[in-house]
């Protein structure tokens, strides 16, 4: 019997995707993997692609562009900050594009940002999302579609494998 549903809110999407930057390059993909599981219409993926599946079909495939307000939004110029040298452990070797776990100090909210610039007086740190300003291709495939039950909609989430309780 074929699955008669079609994207909707309330309703649990397995998605195979494949993610590539504008210029061509390949940031993420499912292949290999399990497809993406998640609760259509509670925000779990970015707008722009949440909004191009509904009314999809299992099997069907669609290539989506998103641009960057409706993924993860432009790149913000108040969120570079420059910092001390001083902070960074002597023995580690800094490199514009590094990555780095920080920790907000009032909050103590983990933080992850990207060495920008490193200056004579300090290191530019570049607060935003590594997708911050980009155009995003996505090439889906709906996996499979199923009703979520009653839990999972009072959760508002999936409950699979990886998440269960
Ligand atoms: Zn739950």
């Amino acid at each position: 019997m074929s699955n008669t549903l079609v994207v909707a809110d309330g309703i649990v999407v397995g998605m195979d995707y494949t993610l590539h930057t504008d210029d061509g390059q390949l940031i993420d993909s499912s292949e290999g993997e399990k497809p993406l599981a998640f609760l259509q219409g509670q925000g779990h993926i970015i707008p722009g692609l949440e909004q191009a599946l509904y009314g999809m079909r299992e099997g069907e495939s669609k290539k989506v562009v998103v641009e960057p307000a409706d993924a993860y939004g432009e790149l913000d110029p108040d969120a570079f900050h420059k910092v001390p040298m001083e902070i960074f452990p002597e023995d580690l070797s800094l490199q514009v594009g590094m990555g780095l776990h920080l920790r907000d100090t009032n909050t103590g909210q983990p933080l992850q940002a990207f060495i920008s610039e490193i200056m004579e007086d300090g290191v530019l740190l570049d607060f935003n999302h590594p997708l911050a300003g980009e155009t995003l291709h996505f090439e889906v495939t709906i996996a499979y579609l199923r009703e979520a039950t009653e839990e999972e909609k009072a959760h508002g989430h999936v409950h699979d494998g990886s998440h269960q309780h």
